[in-house]
């Protein structure tokens, strides 16, 4: 991407360098084993419980522990990833407003949270061995920059555009929430008569969110250069349920999908990428993912 120029956006939060002590706040350590064993015993995703969103469907810890220099929410102005994902974060405010006042509508913008290794939210504590999440009940995304190194050496997704496409899918789940689509689905699963049924209206939730970054690609695209698009539709595709489980396990059990396969992943955003049309990304009414 060729993002000179691009103006940032004001609503990032730093919270790089910021310590959190174990179980002080929010779910905390011992919440956080609850929820795991409830989660071991029911077989339920543990972030579901926690109730955040993520980005992929499994991840395992990240393998070095970061040590951090410390310093509380200080600007750091030779920091070119946390520049960029600024700039991003600002497109999808330009594209979501715009979206937004089409329908006569004003655009809430959410806060972007930068932070290494665990992080505080209404949602819980969490660690980023999560992924990046966006947390409904707090509004925020959340994006420890460390995943951006783990998408280009683990998953094979490296370049510019593959991390705008992380950031536009968290931004993604904001809008959903906005929509009121996210408690619709969270309703519905309440009301699903198997993990399986809920499981699906998750893959759902989660390829409108991909297809919802693509909206943002097509309204950035000015800032796109040759191979930005094959960079998100690579990322797309490396974080499929069926890829990450056939890695992980060799096999591959549809039911279990709760992100949608690498083909779903690629062909949504796609979708979005070509229409620039929120409308196009109807993936509850699609009779084929
Ligand atoms: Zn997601």
């Amino acid at each position: 991407m060729r993002m000179e120029g691009r103006e940032e956006s004001e609503n990032v939060e730093d919270r790089r360098g910021v310590r959190i002590p174990g179980g002080r706040g929010g779910v905390g350590c011992v919440g956080l084993l609850v929820v795991l064993v409830i989660s071991m015993l029911t077989g339920a995703d543990p972030r579901k419980l926690l109730g955040l969103i993520g980005l992929v469907q499994q991840m395992a810890p990240p393998a070095v522990e970061q040590q951090v220099p410390a310093g509380r929410g200080q600007s750091r102005p030779d920091d070119p990833q946390a520049h960029f994902v600024a700039k991003v974060l600002k497109g999808t405010e330009d594209a979501w407003g715009q979206v937004f006042a089409r329908s006569g509508r004003t655009y809430e913008k959410p806060t972007l949270v930068l932070f290494d290794g665990r992080v505080d939210s209404a949602c819980g504590l969490t660690t980023a061995a999560v992924g990046p999440f966006y947390c409904p009940a707090d509004r925020k995304v959340y994006l420890d920059l460390a995943f951006f190194r783990e998408l280009a050496q683990r998953f094979g997704a490296p370049g510019d555009f593959a991390q705008a496409y992380v950031v536009a899918h968290e931004v993604g789940h904001h809008v959903q929430n906005l929509l009121g689509l996210s408690d619709q689905v969270t309703t519905m699963q309440q009301r699903a008569r198997s993990e399986a049924q809920a499981n699906a209206l998750s893959v759902r939730l989660e390829l409108q969110a991909d297809c919802f970054a693509g909206v943002y690609g097509r309204f950035d695209q000015k800032y796109l250069e040759e191979g930005d698009v094959e960079e998100g539709l690579r990322a797309a595709a490396a974080i499929g349920d069926d890829t990450i489980q056939k890695k992980a396990q060799g096999t591959t059990a549809p039911e279990s999908w709760t992100h949608g396969s690498s083909a779903m992943r690629v062909r949504w955003l796609k979708q979005g990428l070509q229409t620039g049309d929120p409308a196009s990304c109807d993936t509850f009414k699609a009779p084929e993912l």
